[in-house]
């Protein structure tokens, strides 16, 4: 079964692309990550002596200290102890001061085609001083904490922005939540102001922000009786008029009347490196969020360094994201890495298939877009509508195409490589975590081939092992627990407030490691394949077989858009796999094309892993950041249709009344 996968397509780096890249040669990068490891102090002191210091770490001592072994003591992580520095003054006022403040930062794009914003560093600069005179002025300081629950509009890294200038800890809540998500981290932290929107235009749709800050304050109030100090609401006119937005006199306040007088030039509070810069919830794919902390200086760097070489940054480039900065990835790689980087990016507010499926390719067309960065599930959706909407744009300006959020299958990455990039430009399948601040394992796209559905290998100062059933370290090829040995900058220092949890989340299974949560398997040339979640493991018949791999076999048909497996109990088997499909557009579900399917996972991984039950779906639950929620899928399998617990963060619960549906009348 390995050999067989290790067989699959093999995609050297176009020449063009690596005599133009930052890293060339797998030596190369062999050079840099060797010293990453066994010299961190000069690798990420060089790095970090680039960024503006108000006064340098101590460099009598190690660059890093750390103690990832509960039986040693507490769990604690350190980097550049005893230096200051400001994050929003070296991704803003450092550009300016050198004299790149006319570069443009911000190529906004709104949900209407034709609304456009262009912002220079120095413009964001600006805005961002005023926002945080502003927050001054309300009496914020550092350590505060700050909730933000706004849409993509460019007011929303800069609150983030504006935040980390003043110390204050920024929580970014995704404006796709619910009024009960939204007053549930409000509460988790305590933030005494809240920065938010009246509304937002997604599509055809608009969200009426306001209304669900306003239950979402009543919320606190009740629970707790907690009610921010500052409620500043964004004047978002292009979506709903000021005089349709429901008005708390003497609690709410209008953002552009009050941040309009303030100077646009504000003092930099200097933040100790171990200072905390933002708390962000993990996405909940498979439980209850976890308030995830990171810190200043390491972030800093981790950010800034992930974004320059796994993106080959240089300038020049148009980088685009297409996440929300309510998820780590719009953190790390909208607001942070590329302004340090001082990158021109595109912010984009709407979705994908809006006015038309070509949005997109537009966007990328119009702005010459030369670094693309998206995630699977999105690929998937766009594919199954056709190649007719991407070709129709220009996309030669393109040179890098990103993936990151899930693993992707075989199928989406050719198709992304092939239609999307003309077959010229490399793809970085970036697996990370919202625990990790930024990318961990990763193709540098100059250094090394590519392989469909393989993240490839480490980034500097990124040490995976992977442990066996026992917790031991296995060498060569091998599939097992993905774990990290020692510390790397832009890790997670806690969860908020919760230290403990941090440990027995992280640190207990296997004493001395970082436990991902996910399995891999690692090739002999060191290449590493994400397998899913080590819950997400099927035995069948004494096979353990991954979810993950069984997935890409079922949509490595041609007429199956998207899949989501899951074990059930099975008299038999003991366990047996249960997959729900859904299907390409246009194609019809056939009892003779679930056959099909099922021996395309006979082709793919042998007759062992063939589903017992395909189940066609018209739709997946997915969390708000667009991962399926395989838990609520397990229960549907069984019919415990009573017990699919918490379904508030999905983005269409309507999906499970659906599949429950088809569910009984099936059964
Ligand atoms: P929760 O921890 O609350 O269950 P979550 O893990 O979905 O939520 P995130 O931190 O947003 O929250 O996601 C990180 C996870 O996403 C990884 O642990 C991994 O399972 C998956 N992932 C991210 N990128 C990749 C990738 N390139 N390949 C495979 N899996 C990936
Ligand atoms: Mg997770």
């Amino acid at each position: 079964m390995a050999e067989e996968r290790e067989q699959k397509v093999i995609v050297p780096v176009p020449e063009a692309f690596r005599a133009q890249a930052l890293i060339k040669s797998r030596q190369q990068y062999e050079e840099m990550y060797k010293q990453s490891i066994e010299d961190p102090s000069t690798f990420w002191g060089n790095i970090a002596s680039q960024f503006y210091w108000k006064r340098k770490w101590d460099t009598s001592k190690p660059i890093c200290s750390y103690n990832f072994d509960i039986r040693q003591g507490p769990v604690s992580i350190e980097w550049f102890k005893g230096g200051y520095t400001n994050i929003c003054y070296n991704a803003l006022d450092k550009h300016v001061n050198e004299g790149r403040g006319d570069n443009v930062a911000i190529l906004w794009e709104g949900n209407q085609v034709g609304q456009e914003l262009r912002l220079t560093y120095r413009d964001v600069l600006k805005k961002t001083c005023q926002l945080a005179n502003y927050l001054r002025k309300r009496g914020v300081k550092k350590g505060d904490r700050v909730c933000i629950y706004m849409p993509m509009v460019p007011e929303l890294p800069i609150a983030m922005l504006a935040c980390a200038r003043i110390g204050a800890i920024h929580s970014v809540v995704f404006g796709g939540f619910s009024a009960e998500s939204l007053a549930g981290r409000i509460l988790d932290c305590k933030s005494d102001v809240l920065l938010s929107c009246s509304a937002v235009q997604r599509g055809n749709k608009a969200l009426n922000l306001k209304a669900i800050v306003d239950e979402a304050l009543m919320l606190c109030k009740q629970k707790e009786n907690f009610t921010p100090g500052t409620c500043l609401i964004y004047d978002n006119a292009n979506a709903v008029p000021r005089s349709k937005v429901n008005w708390v006199a003497g609690r709410d306040l209008w953002w552009q009347d009050e941040v309009r007088s303030c100077s646009t030039e504000a003092p930099v509070e200097w933040m100790e490196a171990e200072d905390p810069l933002f708390l962000l919830y993990t996405s909940g794919s498979t439980g209850k969020p976890k308030g995830v902390l990171h810190t200043v200086g390491g972030y800093m760097v981790y950010a800034a360094t992930t974004f320059k070489y796994v993106f080959d940054y240089q300038p020049g480039d148009v980088f685009w994201c297409t996440a929300d900065c309510g998820w780590i990835t719009g953190h790390t790689y909208i607001c942070y890495g590329p302004m340090l980087n001082g990158a021109t990016q595109v912010v984009f507010e709407g979705v994908p298939m809006y006015p038309s499926p070509s949005r997109w390719w537009e966007i990328i067309e119009k702005y010459k877009v030369s670094i693309f960065y998206t995630a699977p599930t999105a690929i998937r959706s766009l594919e199954a509508l056709g190649d007719k909407h991407v070709i129709k744009h220009d996309r030669s300006s393109l040179r890098l195409l990103g993936t990151v959020g899930e693993a992707i299958n075989a199928k989406a990455w050719l198709w992304y490589h092939r239609v999307v990039g003309e077959g010229r430009c490399p793809i970085v399948d970036t697996w990370w975590q919202t625990e990790t601040g930024g990318i961990m394992i990763t193709p540098l796209p100059g250094a090394w081939c590519l392989k469909p559905g393989s993240a490839t290998l480490p980034f500097f100062g990124v040490e995976p092992v992977v442990l066996d059933q026992e917790g031991k370290p296995q060498d060569g090829p091998c599939a097992g627990y993905l774990c990290i040995k020692g510390a790397w900058p832009g890790m997670a220092r806690t969860l908020y407030g919760d230290h403990q949890r941090f440990a027995e989340t992280y640190f207990t299974t296997w004493p001395g490691y970082y436990v991902t949560g996910d399995g891999c398997q690692r090739e002999a040339n060191g290449y590493i394949t994400l397998t899913g979640r080590v819950d997400d493991v099927v035995n069948v018949s004494g096979h353990r077989i991954s979810i993950g791999e069984v997935e890409s076999a079922l949509t490595s048909h041609k007429s199956c858009a998207e899949t989501a497996a899951v074990a059930f109990d099975h008299d038999v088997k003991g366990q047996g796999i249960y997959a729900f499909v859904t299907l390409v557009e246009g194609v019809s579900p056939t009892e003779k094309l679930k056959d099909e399917i099922k021996a395309a996972v006979r082709r793919e991984i042998g007759s062992f892993a063939v589903p017992d039950v395909i189940q066609w779906a018209p739709g997946l639950p997915k969390t708000r950041s667009g991962k399926i929620m395989r838990r609520i899928l397990r229960k549907i399998a069984a019919n415990q249709f009573n017990e699919l617990g918490d379904t508030s963060s999905l983005a269409d619960p309507a999906v499970v009344d659906q599949l429950v549906e088809t569910k009984r009348g099936n059964t």
